[in-house]
């Protein structure tokens, strides 16, 4: 396994660029990887080892002296899309010493009290931290706008603060993955069903989810709109096809390697005479 650092085809292969349509998407497409699910194995092993390294080198950078850099991992998906599967297995692979996981429901009365973002900033990773969010802020121009949850004025000055919000997290050392899942509405009813045909997965079954389903055209447009009006130079989007697993989480692993090898971390020198101390330990 190499440790060079390697763009891969898959992160430039998933970046959103202007003008990309959401109904152009094609969710059972595997960009920038040409290969099937078993060639997708062996490179998922060996990426997954090198995430992890980076990870601890992240922790490690952070610790005796004075940076505080972190990884925040946006998951924003329709229901089914593989969120969980993601945290599972992508995430799963590093030591969960060093990341911080929160999933955004629907909020309790205490955080509807406060502005959106309260909650978020209560949940941000703390430094040489990865931060994964489970759903986010963009529940709230996402759920919120497709249900009319509070009034086109309110929910339209979001795109705006949430720009704000990114750049002041950006320009206190935190790099942002934000990685929005497509699944199609065939896979999603594939998956919903598994729900139901499994009793060890009814846990994972809302009736809700059905409502939200049949949504789609409108959730399609909310998504466009995030899309368009929040993926900037400084925190960008990537849209990521989900139908197949294996390249979900092939792709997101690829975003979080590149991300980290971005930082040009390394591990901080010994605040301590290592000689010394060596002597010290052999003599005690
Ligand atoms: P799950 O991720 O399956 O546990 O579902 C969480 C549910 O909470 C989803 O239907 C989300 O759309 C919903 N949710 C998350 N954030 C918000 C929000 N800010 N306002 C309303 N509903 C939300
Ligand atoms: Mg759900």
């Amino acid at each position: 396994m190499s440790s060079d650092p390697v763009t891969s085809p898959i992160v430039d292969a998933v970046r959103f660029r202007a003008g990309d349509k959401v109904a152009d998407l094609n969710p059972s497409a595997t960009p920038g990887f040409d290969g099937a699910k078993a060639d997708a194995a062996p490179v998922q092993a060996a990426r997954s080892n090198r995430l992890a390294e980076l990870q601890e080198l992240l922790y490690a950078s952070s610790k005796g002296r004075d940076d505080a850099r972190s990884v925040l991992l946006v998951l924003q998906g329709m229901d089914a899309a593989g969120k969980g599967g993601i945290v599972k297995h992508v995430v799963g692979a590093v030591n969960p010493m060093g990341v911080r996981y929160t999933a955004f429901g629907k909020p309790t009365p205490e955080e509807l009290a406060h502005d959106f973002l309260w909650r978020i900033r209560r949940a941000l990773p703390p430094p040489g931290h990865i931060g994964v969010f489970d759903r986010s802020h963009y529940e709230d121009v996402l759920i919120v706008r497709v249900h009319n949850l509070v009034p086109p004025e309110v929910w339209g000055a979001r795109y705006d603060e949430i720009n704000a919000f990114e750049r002041e997290l950006v320009d206190g050392g935190m790099t942002l993955v934000k990685v929005a899942m497509f699944i199609s509405l065939d896979e999603q009813k594939k998956q919903l069903l598994e729900r139901l045909d499994d009793p060890t997965k009814y846990w994972k079954y809302n009736p809700g989810d059905i409502d939200e389903r049949l949504k789609w055209p409108q959730y399609q447009e909310a998504y466009q709109a995030v899309l368009d009006r929040t993926s900037t130079d400084y925190a960008p989007w990537h849209v990521v096809p989900c139908d197949r697993r294996w390249y979900s989480r092939l792709a997101v692993t690829e975003l979080l390697i590149e991300a980290l090898e971005g930082l040009d971390l390394s591990y901080p020198p010994a605040n301590f005479d290592v000689d010394a101390e060596r002597k010290r330990l052999l003599e005690s």
